[in-house]
């Protein structure tokens, strides 16, 4: 894929980069490995200080760097401002809390003193998705860089300006030259920088396709992944819920970022006593969303990020169609230039048809219709995926059973699933494995070092 900055809503390419020479990566990973030497030795108030320092310039640029993400990968404005104010907000949460989740800890033995220290790797490769250009790497960096970390990021090819809006933001926060570095690459040089004995590590947030890339030739070189991949996530609705309130949460769950984010709820499955009602519900709400160009602020839906994009979900609704599904509404791309697509539901679709555990990235939602919990249950465990999962009722034992049987990294109940860095973020099964976020997130890239002294 070339590196370059394509306007999804009209098509028209507006930058190009050539990606780097194997010189300049060489360069990049050499600055990396020199730089870690000394920046490891730093304490947690000075990180703490230039990581305070980031979210404050993110915050006061949100809205040029909304605007950007707009341009590069078709998210509406309001989105893209919220999504810089929680990269404020994550690198705030670890600049007051990586000491504390990073603290040694003293374990009685028949040593004098024995304890657990949590020291820093070296260089982290970060393989990003374009779905969420900013949040995806601050989520990332903002831990590895508190926990004395350096960090490489090969981001998306088709969001190279944001890569280089983060390594500016990080740079003019104060930290030294080398402590992050963009890398404008293809993802056929990824394997050339793993294999790479100056890097430690590696984080991929994408496909499982790239996922099971990385970490074989991870595995191959014995070197620590955290993986975070995609979903399908169930959207569950039973007859002691808020229906109004289900609906509504369902309809921004679904089509949150032009329905391209991974915890988007993609399947929805409802109860036989409810289901007209919420198929009524959820239809209306879904047509009356207003799409168009995500620099508008009145804008809900944009254009999908890639025309790539587009063919692949179009694809899955006609085989859908094809599998015996009913289209409700929507069903095909806008009559208009740029990757839009109409929000579309389908309802009827048949369980063993593929489509319904594939990751549908685009508005698109599909309605089951069950007649208890365990059929509930069972179908929204019933996908090679477990990231998210979401439960509405008001039924206490319901909730203990929810809570207990969804095969996911996280499950909400009455609520939608959503990232929040006081929480641990990740998936089971085919969504992959580690954790972002949290004290679980700043321990993934540590040596844990056990000390023993008589
Ligand atoms: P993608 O095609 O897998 O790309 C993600 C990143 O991996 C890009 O930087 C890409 O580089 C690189 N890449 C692709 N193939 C690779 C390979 N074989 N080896 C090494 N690197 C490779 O995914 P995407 O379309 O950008 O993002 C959407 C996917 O991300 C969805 O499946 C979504 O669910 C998942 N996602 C998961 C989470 C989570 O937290 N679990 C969050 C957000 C998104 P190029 O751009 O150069 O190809």
């Amino acid at each position: 894929m070339p590196i370059a900055s394509i306007n999804p809503a009209t098509g028209e390419t507006f930058k190009t980069f050539q990606p780097l020479t194997e010189t300049e990566i060489d360069g990049k990973l050499q600055r990396a490995a020199e730089t870690f030497r000394s920046y490891r030795r730093t304490s947690f108030a000075e990180r703490a200080t230039m990581m305070a320092r980031a979210a404050e310039i993110l915050e006061n640029e949100k809205q040029e760097l909304a605007k950007l993400m707009a341009l590069e990968m078709g998210k509406p404005v309001n989105g893209g401002v919220g999504e810089a104010e929680k990269c404020a907000w994550v690198c705030r949460y670890y600049a007051e809390t990586a000491e504390q989740h990073l603290s040694e800890q003293v374990i009685e033995t028949n040593a004098s003193r024995s304890y657990i220290r949590f020291d820093s790797l070296g260089p982290v490769l970060a393989v990003m998705p374009w779905n969420f250009p900013l949040w995806q790497v601050f989520r990332f960096a903002a831990p590895a860089l508190m926990a004395g970390n350096v960090g490489l990021l090969k981001h998306a090819s088709n969001v190279p300006q944001c890569a280089l809006a983060i390594e500016d933001i990080i740079r003019r926060a104060g930290f030294p030259e080398g402590v992050f570095q963009t890398l404008l690459v293809g993802a056929d040089a990824v394997a050339r920088i793993l294999e790479d004995r100056r890097v430690a590590a590696a984080t991929l947030t994408g496909s499982e396709k790239a996922g099971r890339s990385v970490a074989a030739i991870a595995g191959k070189q014995i070197k620590k992944t955290v993986l975070e991949l995609g979903g399908s996530d169930p959207f569950i609705v039973m007859p002691s819920a808020n229906l109004d309130e289900a609906v509504t949460t369902a309809v921004k769950a679904r089509t949150i970022n032009n329905g391209q984010s991974c915890i988007a709820a993609k399947r929805f499955i409802v109860a036989d006593e409810i289901y007209e009602e919420f198929e009524r519900s959820f239809v209306a709400q879904m047509q009356a969303l207003r799409v168009g160009d995500p620099t508008d602020k009145a804008t809900e839906i944009g254009p999908l990020a890639m025309e790539q994009i587009l063919k692949d979900v179009d694809d899955q609704v006609q085989r859908s169609l094809a599998a015996g599904a009913i289209l409700l509404t929507g069903g095909k791309r806008l009559d208009r230039p740029g990757h839009f697509y109409e929000p579309t539901v389908l309802a009827n679709v048949p369980r063993e048809a593929p489509v319904s555990c594939e990751e549908v990235f685009g508005p698109v939602a599909m309605l089951f219709r069950v007649s208890s919990i365990d059929e509930a249950i069972e179908l929204a465990n019933t996908t090679t995926f477990g990231l998210g999962a979401a439960a509405w009722t008001t039924d206490d034992a319901e909730q203990v059973r929810f809570v207990a049987e969804l095969e996911a990294g996280s499950v909400f109940i009455n609520g939608m699933v959503a990232s929040d860095p006081r929480l641990p973020f990740g998936g089971i099964k085919n969504s992959g494995y580690g954790r972002e976020l949290s004290e679980f997130g700043i321990r993934e890239f540590v040596n844990i070092k056990t000390v023993w002294i008589k």
